[in-house]
């Protein structure tokens, strides 16, 4: 009778687990595809200066609409690309589709993309990068590259130098989620990072009373301005957390409280209505 029991369990729990195996199969497929159909596009966030609140940069996003699956986030996404390496090709779509886009824009405003460890350790990274440029006309100093610490956990010196090569063309790179990973402190010493950008989870944190993330937004900023780094504070919601960060001295603030990421048409018409409101 228990092993009655036993083989019944064994039923009724796997078709779950095949399921999952199953719709990450078929995301893969989908997401092979992707690029070739179209299904990709960027959404822009504001990163706004936090004293002047004048829009300084944008974060690129990338959004996947399948025809199979809808949307689909880049928090399930993404992950995949990279175990598939298919961020190769996304990455690079990405990195020149964004540099074209902020073309556009007005020439103070620069461009952040996120780029994966598995695109920025592929051999031709810095060649994808030149190439975007160059296609584009876009000067170097408007496109910053946002890595995380897990850049380190792998081949250091190889990410290093990846990231030595585009700051020699004049690019910067900011260290995103900074505080949620493996945080090793010998890069900032190491690696002349323009930006930091403070974790989400530590600005509510600090904004919901929690004397840590405080202490360790405090810490971060100090560490920073001592280095000649400037800091960024993710995810901030509402005036209550854009008071408090401004209080802890980050000098620029992302989040929905400032704007949610948009379309590149409606990032573009924020500049017409900003510039068309100057001019009158
Ligand atoms: P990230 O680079 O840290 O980007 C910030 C994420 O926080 C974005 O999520 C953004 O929509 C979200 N966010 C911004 N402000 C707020 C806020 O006030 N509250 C809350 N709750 N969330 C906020 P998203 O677009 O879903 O992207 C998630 C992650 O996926 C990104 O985190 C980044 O690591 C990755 N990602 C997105 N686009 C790309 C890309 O083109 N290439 C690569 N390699 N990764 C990407
Ligand atoms: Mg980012
Ligand atoms: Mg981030
Ligand atoms: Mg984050």
């Amino acid at each position: 009778q228990a092993k009655d029991l036993g083989g019944g369990e064994h039923c009724r729990f796997e078709p779950v687990l095949h399921a999952s195996a199953e719709e990450r199969r078929q995301l893969e497929v989908a997401l092979r595809k992707a690029l070739g159909r179209d299904e990709m596009v960027l959404h822009y966030q504001p990163v706004v200066d936090a004293r002047s609140e004048n829009v300084v940069s944008f974060e690129a996003l990338v959004r996947w609409n399948s025809a199979e699956h809808g949307f689909v986030s880049p928090g399930k996404f993404i992950p995949l690309a990279e175990d598939t390496r298919l961020i190769v090709p996304i990455g690079q779509w990405v990195m020149r589709r964004a540099c074209e886009e902020a073309r556009n824009w007005p020439e103070h405003i620069k461009v952040n993309v996120n780029v994966s460890p598995e695109q920025l350790l592929e051999p031709g990274f810095h060649r994808e990068v030149v190439e975007a440029l160059a296609a584009t006309g876009l000067r170097p100093e408007r496109l910053e590259i946002e890595v995380t610490e897990s850049i380190f956990l792998r081949d250091a010196s190889v990410a290093r130098n990846a990231l030595e090569q585009v700051m020699a063309l004049g690019c910067s790179v900011a260290l995103d989620d900074f505080g949620t990973g493996y945080s090793s402190l010998g890069y900032l010493r190491k690696l002349k990072f323009s930006t930091i950008k403070v974790d989400r989870t530590f600005v509510q944190g600090a904004a919901q009373g929690s004397a840590e993330s405080l202490a360790i937004i405090n810490a971060v900023v100090a560490m920073a301005k001592s280095l000649k780094m400037s800091t960024t504070a993710e995810g901030v919601e509402t005036i209550e957390e854009a008071e408090l960060i401004r209080n802890l001295g980050c000098d620029k603030i992302q989040g929905f409280y400032f704007g949610r990421p948009m379309t590149a048409p409606d990032a573009l018409r924020l500049f017409n209505v900003v510039e068309g409101r100057l001019a009158s």
